[in-house]
C-alpha cells in the first residue's frame, strides 16, 4: 500500500497516523450518487476510507454534468448507471480501497441489508421520504448517519449520532412534508456551489466520526450562499419522538410494493417492478426492435419511438422520460416491458 498518498492528512493534527489507520479500516455506505453523493464519494475515496458501498438508481444524464463532479460527457453518452461511472473514476483515483457499486432503488425491503454492516451512512439523496427511511433503519441498527440536503442556493446538514443526548432526523423533522407541497430541484434548481459545500461538510464530519474525533458537530448547520447565511442551530432531542423515542418504524415496516417515483431535476418517472425481476436486456432488445430504436449495454437498455422514451436496468427498474405522471409511466411499462 502506498501510504504516502495520505501524507498531508497524516500531518494534520486532527487525523494523524492513528486516524489514517482508522479510516483505512472503516466501512461507509453512501446513498445517492448525484450532486452530493459524487462529492462525498470523491472525498472519502481520496481520504482512504477502506470500504465504500455506493447505491443509486439513476444513470448519468447531460443535465448532471453542471454539478455532479465525477461524471464526464462520455458517461452521459453511454448512459452509464451513476454508481458504475463513480466506481470507474474512483478506482482510477484510489485502487487500494474496496468499492461496491449497487445500481438499485433503496426501499423498505432492502435498506437494512445496505446499512447494518457499516460504521456510517452518508446521505446523498434528494427527498424526505428516503431520509425518513434511512433514519428508521439506522435507529433500528444503531448506525450513525449524516443528513445532507441542498436546493437552489441553500442547504443543511446534521449528524445523527444515535447517542442518548443527540436528536434523530425525526426529532427535528416532525412530520415528513406531503409530496407536492415543497420545492424540489425540478422547480427551483440548484447551484453547484451549495451542493459542493454541503457535501464537503458531510465529508469532513464523516472523517471526524470515523476517526473518533472530539470535534464532531452536534448542531444543525444551515447555509445559503445567496442569502449570505451560515447558521449553526441547537436542536433538542424529542423525548416523545416516534423513531428514537418510541421505536416505531412506520416506513421501514411498510411494504415496498410496485411504485412509480418522480426523479428530481428531470421530467422522468421511475417504475420499479414489483418482484425485483431480472430482465434479460438482449431478449428485450430483440422484442422491441420492431417498434422503435433500441440500444443496450450490459448495464442499461435505451428505447425510443414516437410515443415513449425509456431506459431499463437489468433489475427491472425503468426510467421514463417526458411522461405526464406516474400512471402514464406505469401504463407504458406494462405495454412495452410487461409487469
Ligand atoms: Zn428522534
Amino acid at each position: 500500500m502506498n501510504i504516502d498518498r495520505y501524507k498531508k492528512q497524516i500531518i494534520f493534527y486532527g487525523i494523524g497516523e492513528a486516524g489514517q489507520q482508522k479510516l483505512l479500516k472503516s466501512r461507509v455506505t453512501i446513498i445517492g450518487m448525484g450532486a452530493l453523493g459524487s462529492v462525498i464519494a470523491n472525498g472519502l475515496a481520496r481520504a482512504g476510507v477502506g470500504y465504500l458501498r455506493l447505491i443509486d438508481r439513476d444513470y448519468v444524464d447531460w443535465s448532471n454534468l453542471q454539478r455532479q463532479v465525477l461524471f464526464t460527457e462520455e458517461d452521459a453518452k453511454e448512459n452509464l448507471p451513476k454508481v458504475i461511472a463513480t466506481k470507474n473514476h474512483l478506482t482510477e483515483i484510489n485502487s487500494e480501497i474496496e468499492i461496491e457499486a449497487i445500481s438499485s432503488d433503496v426501499n423498505s425491503s432492502n435498506i437494512e441489508g445496505f446499512i447494518q454492516d457499516v460504521d456510517l451512512v452518508v446521505d446523498g439523496t434528494d427527498n424526505f421520504e428516503i431520509r425518513g427511511l434511512i433514519n428508521e433503519a439506522c435507529d433500528k441498527h444503531q448506525v450513525k448517519w449524516i443528513y445532507g440536503g441542498a436546493l437552489a442556493s441553500g442547504g443543511a446538514t446534521m449528524n445523527i449520532l444515535q447517542g442518548e443526548e443527540t436528536p434523530c432526523f425525526r426529532c427535528f423533522m416532525d412530520e415528513l412534508p406531503e409530496e407536492g407541497t415543497y420545492d424540489t430541484c425540478s422547480t427551483v434548481g440548484v447551484t453547484n456551489a451549495i451542493t459542493g459545500i454541503i457535501a464537503s461538510f458531510e465529508v469532513s464530519e464523516a472523517i471526524k466520526i470515523l476517526t473518533d474525533s472530539d470535534a464532531v458537530s452536534t448542531q444543525y448547520l444551515a447555509i445559503d450562499t445567496y442569502d449570505n447565511l451560515i447558521d449553526y442551530i441547537d436542536v433538542e432531542k424529542n423525548p416523545n419522538c416516534p423513531v428514537c423515542g418510541q421505536k416505531q418504524y412506520t416506513q421501514l415496516d411498510s411494504p415496498a410494493g410496485s411504485l412509480s417515483t418522480s426523479l428530481c431535476g428531470t421530467d422522468s418517472w421511475q417504475v420499479a417492478s414489483a418482484a425485483n425481476k431480472k430482465i434479460n436486456l438482449k431478449l428485450l432488445a430483440a422484442r422491441l426492435e420492431n417498434v422503435g430504436d433500441v440500444n443496450y449495454t450490459k448495464f442499461i437498455l435505451s428505447f425510443k419511438n414516437e410515443e415513449v422514451s425509456f431506459k431499463i436496468f437489468p433489475d427491472g427498474r425503468a426510467i421514463f422520460e417526458n411522461v405526464r405522471d406516474g400512471i402514464a409511466a406505469k401504463t407504458a411499462y406494462a405495454e412495452y416491458i410487461g409487469l
